[in-house]
């Protein structure tokens, strides 16, 4: 049985804090690009040339350094530039299976997001955590 079979609670509060800290990897697919892409009022092409690096040959975010972390560089005053068109790895957010592969590991993530059980969080049931997992 899983160990959050009683459920667990979140809400993003829209701190940002997952959008910086230490280096990560943000991918990014073609579709996702050219969303943005539309919401900038940009070409897709000038999207890449602005917000993404090749890693491989996979399509990630870029980064910026600033004062030893590094933030998105879709990171603008602690909110994503383009929020509602955002990356579904971001959309996911922390029900990542890494996240909650134990309590552990679950606890770790949550002492840098101030969603998880945050005083108006929502509670997930065992289902619906499920449900999100399989999305
Ligand atoms: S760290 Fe948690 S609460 Fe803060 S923006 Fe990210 S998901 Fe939301």
């Amino acid at each position: 049985m899983n160990w959050y079979k009683k459920g667990l609670n979140f809400k993003c509060t829209g701190c940002g804090k997952c959008c910086t800290g230490a280096p990560g990897l943000v991918w990014v697919s073609e579709k996702e690009i050219i969303e943005m892409a539309l919401a900038a009022g940009i070409s897709p092409e000038n999207f890449v040339k602005r917000y993404v690096r090749l890693i491989g040959e996979r399509m990630a975010l870029r980064e910026i350094e600033r004062g030893g972390d590094y933030d998105c560089i879709l990171l603008r005053e602690n909110k994503c530039r383009f929020y509602e068109n955002r990356p579904h790895q971001c959309r996911t957010f922390p029900w990542w299976p890494r996240n909650l592969e134990s309590e552990y590991s679950w606890k770790q993530m949550a002492a840098s997001c101030e969603g998880v059980n945050s005083p108006d969080s929502t509670h997930f049931n065992l289902e619906e955590i499920r449900k999100i997992l399989s999305n």
